[in-house]
């Protein structure tokens, strides 16, 4: 038995935690799945173990952890965990008026601008997910810097540092995400050549005037480049298609606000447009949520919920 039914969860939906082989996972209910999770049920094991539930959820979201899944306000990306070689960061476009990081630094009481490298303990926790994956045979993927940007000048002396964990860690898939794409070809290693084979880059666009970071991006080899429209601002088609060649992952969310923070408007009729240019170009497209005071996660789209995702394990490519 992969999961057990704890009782009734919100709206009467079962709440179920589930045992990833090596521990028991904190209670959910169905209705707040997210990504790092498939299917293992058939349907008669779904029929037999949610007879109430069954039939009001496709088989798909009948599901067994991966690993750890992080959830974060902003950044509910695929991701078995998220990870901080240095915290804190300066604002440096439109989307960041909602960062999570400064919010949840100032309600700390720390400040969100006072940026330094993690302590050293902290700095081996990839170290051991690497023994544990390599013992297990298994690819994780890591987000990496969600209280920060990996590609930020303040952190260049201890990026060096950085990249010798990310080598060191080859069972470790690494998302590393930046707004500032202007700064990451001067800032890769030494040995970078095509690509880490375990390093994808991203960058994250909410309005067309920054869809020049895709531009930056494209011209730097890597296994996989992905975009994150998150926070979303305005509607960005059709300019987008012109700049989509060369990437292999598409999230899109809408601004999620706060106590603090009204949330800027997003129409789902956005994420509808880049979801549908994305099926055109076979590009795995991924809805965390759409926004909202207390935006839902994993809105649906026209019914339908989108986990997408490409496999941890990439080819190298060589027409970049
Ligand atoms: S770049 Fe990212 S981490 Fe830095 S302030 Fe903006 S949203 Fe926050």
């Amino acid at each position: 038995m992969l999961g057990r039914v704890l009782g009734k969860g919100k709206g009467g939906r079962p709440k179920v935690r589930w045992h990833n082989g090596q521990k028991w996972t904190k209670p959910f209910s169905l209705e707040d799945l997210h990504a790092p999770y498939v299917c293992v049920l058939s349907a008669a094991q779904a029929a037999e173990q949610f007879p109430e539930a069954y039939g009001s959820y496709p088989v798909e979201t009948i599901v067994k952890p991966q690993g750890r899944a992080k959830k974060s306000r902003k950044h509910r990306l695929q991701h078995d965990e998220s990870y901080n070689f240095w915290k804190h960061c300066h604002k440096f476009s439109e989307g960041c008026k909602s960062c999570s990081m400064s919010l949840e630094e100032a309600r700390r009481r720390n400040d969100p601008e006072d940026i330094r490298r993690c302590i050293p303990t902290h700095w081996k926790k990839p170290l051991k997910w690497q023994r544990d994956a390599a013992a297990a045979g298994v690819l994780k993927s890591v987000f990496a810097c969600s209280y920060s940007d990996f590609f930020m000048a303040e952190a260049d002396e201890w990026r060096e540092d950085a990249w010798k964990i990310i080598k060191a860690t080859p069972n470790l898939i690494w998302q590393l995400a930046s707004k500032r794409t202007h700064l990451i070809a001067e800032r890769l290693p030494a040995d970078w050549g095509d690509g880490y084979p375990n390093v994808w880059l991203g960058t994250s666009v909410e309005l067309k005037k920054h869809l020049g970071r895709l531009d930056d991006l494209r011209k730097i080899p890597c296994r996989m480049r992905w975009l994150d429209f998150a926070p979303l601002l305005e509607d960005i088609m059709p300019d987008l298609a012109s700049y989509l060649e060369g990437f292999g992952w598409v999230n899109v969310s809408g601004e999620q606000g706060c106590k603090q923070i009204e949330p800027r408007p997003f129409d789902p009729q956005w994420a509808r447009n880049i979801r549908d240019l994305c099926k055109e170009r076979g590009i795995p497209f991924h809805h965390p949520q759409g926004g909202g005071k207390y935006g839902k996660a994993y809105p649906l789209l026209d019914g339908v919920r989108h986990f997408a995702a490409p496999p941890l394990l990439q080819e190298a490519k060589h027409d970049s």
